[in-house]
């Protein structure tokens, strides 16, 4: 690992734009179309996403079965260009975290939590996020732009090639992909959904629709349109059980408020009995898990199909909360789980290198005020604790 200072990070000069194609911004079905356009046979499509995603090769020259024509004439259009590793940590529980340099320099982090049966990596969408919700460390850098789907597959491709180099395992290290890293998804809809299409292909990654989840903060005219578009699994941070509390917490909430993201979450499943949403709940000490909290969230969620996850809180500094405690936790649990609903506590990883929820912070150039205004409150807060206790 090695250290680098954010003047080494942050967007420089010499970044030159590429004027080739990028084939990793493609799916398959958008590869066939390229394909046709060059006048070639569209079954070329399967074998470049074979060669690029399934065997994590990136130089034509060794694309054996395209002939020699045509990989010349790759080489002269096209290239196979990934974000670049500036560091990977390894967390004591086996957690991996990277920090990722993308094209135009900003960076972004990704996650890789190892448990028995499965892997998950932990994908971002955008660098920063620009929903500000009140209790994410990633909503106080603020924002800068989407990612474009060479960025956010290329994560899939980074983590499986990296993960089994190291030998984690022979077969398949990465067996679920969750877009629950930096951003929020379905405001990156398009290329959200291309690089999810990669992710499920059967010649590239070969993830079912159940190991690929997709996690919004609620926006519901999105949910509609993935609902028509995508099979992928669907969670949603819900974080609070009414409107008042919902405002404070996520923001978006006051466009999109509660009555209406129930109403698309109650249909979401409903040509598909078996399948559920899930929603995320961040237990928050004091703001939003008493046992009124429970009453009213059974209330609110009781007639959609769903499961509940309970997020302890992942904290950071300044950030005005603290998690529940196990014992609280455990007795929200109880109440909501006592009502039929399939109710979990997620697990805390990776805390020693700061991998958890809420904690990716990648490091880019803010568009918003948020960052600068974040860092003031934040310094404000330690002259105030220096004035109390010197
Ligand atoms: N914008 C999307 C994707 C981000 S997913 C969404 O809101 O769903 C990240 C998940 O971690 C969300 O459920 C988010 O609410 C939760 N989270 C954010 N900050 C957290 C923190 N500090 N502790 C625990 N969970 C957090």
């Amino acid at each position: 690992m090695t250290n680098l200072s954010s003047a080494d990070i942050l967007p420089s000069q010499d970044v030159q734009p590429n004027p080739s194609i990028n084939l990793l911004d493609y799916s398959r079905t958008q590869l066939e179309t390229l394909m046709i356009e060059w006048g070639e046979k569209s079954f070329r499509s399967q074998q470049l996403i074979k060669w690029i995603h399934q065997l994590g090769c990136t130089d034509f020259e060794q694309m054996t079965n395209l002939s020699k024509s045509f990989r010349q004439k790759l080489k002269e259009i096209a290239h196979i260009k990934l974000p670049e590793v500036i560091w990977d940590k390894a967390s004591n529980d086996g957690t991996h975290k990277w920090l990722l340099k993308l094209f135009d320099g900003n960076c972004i982090e990704m996650v890789y939590i190892p448990e028995k049966n499965r892997g998950t990596l932990c994908v971002s969408s955008q660098v920063g996020c620009a929903l500000n919700c009140s209790f994410c460390s990633t909503a106080k850098q603020g924002f800068n732009r989407n990612l474009s789907v060479a960025e956010i597959i290329g994560q899939v491709w980074i983590a499986c090639r990296s993960l089994s180099k190291e030998g984690t395992n022979k077969h398949k290290v990465v067996t679920n992909v969750v877009m629950m890293g930096m951003g929020e998804p379905l405001l990156n809809f398009e290329n959200v959904l291309s690089s999810m299409d990669i992710m499920m292909d059967d010649l590239a990654y070969n993830l079912s629709k159940y190991r690929v989840t997709l996690s919004t903060s609620g926006l519901v005219p999105q949910m509609e349109q993935l609902k028509k578009t995508s099979q992928v699994s669907l969670a949603v941070s819900l974080h609070a059980p009414n409107d008042e509390l919902r405002n404070e917490l996520v923001p978006i909430n006051k466009k999109y408020p509660l009555r209406e993201l129930m109403a698309v979450c109650r249909q979401y499943y409903e040509n598909e009995p078996r399948r559920m949403v899930t929603f995320e709940y961040v237990m928050l000490a004091g703001v939003n898990d008493s046992e009124l909290h429970a009453k009213q969230l059974v209330k609110l969620i009781s007639n959609v199909p769903c499961k509940l996850n309970l997020i302890p809180f992942n904290p950071f500094p300044n950030s005005g909360y603290e998690t529940s405690s196990m014992e609280t936790i455990y007795r929200f649990q109880k109440i909501v789980a006592a009502t039929g609903i399939n109710t979990t506590i997620r697990k805390t990883r990776g805390d020693d290198i700061d991998a958890a929820c809420g904690q990716l912070v990648g490091q880019f150039q803010d568009r918003t005020r948020r960052s600068s205004k974040w860092q003031e409150v934040t310094s404000e807060k330690k002259v105030m604790y220096f004035e109390e206790h010197s």
